[in-house]
């Protein structure tokens, strides 16, 4: 099948507005309201509000004995980059970036959650 100028600028469009419906209906960019928390030893240690194009930054807690966890945050949400930690099962967890997911480092007792409007979304798939 051979296709015409005309033909294919009417894909292109369609194309377009298919790419533009998807943008406006993903939760990840409506809500718009998900914040990082990270909790040490059950205590609130940082809160950061999750914002489009918003600086990466890297958290650094130091434990004793000369332990310590570097955490990025950034618009795509957390990951823990560098840590001293004997199982690493934080470090393995990777990239969280939904609200509900989360981080948990049993040995330096940290967890790196994310909050926000999307957490509901999960509960509402299994009825
Ligand atoms: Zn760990």
């Amino acid at each position: 099948m051979k296709m015409k100028k005309g033909d294919l600028i009417i894909v292109l469009v369609l194309a377009a507005a298919v790419i533009s419906w998807l943008i406006i209906n993903n939760p990840d960019r409506t809500s718009g309201e998900r914040q990082i928390v990270i909790e040490t030893n059950g205590d609130l240690y940082k809160v950061v509000a999750m914002e489009e194009g918003m600086e990466r930054q890297e958290i650094h807690i130091e434990f004793k004995n000369g332990k310590y966890i570097n955490i990025v945050i950034d618009e795509n949400g957390a990951y823990v980059r560098d840590v001293v930690c004997p199982d690493k099962v934080c470090q393995k967890t990777g990239l969280i970036s939904k609200a509900g997911q989360s981080i948990v480092c049993l040995p330096n007792r940290v967890v790196v959650y994310i909050e926000g409007k999307d957490e509901s979304e999960i509960d509402g798939i299994s009825f």
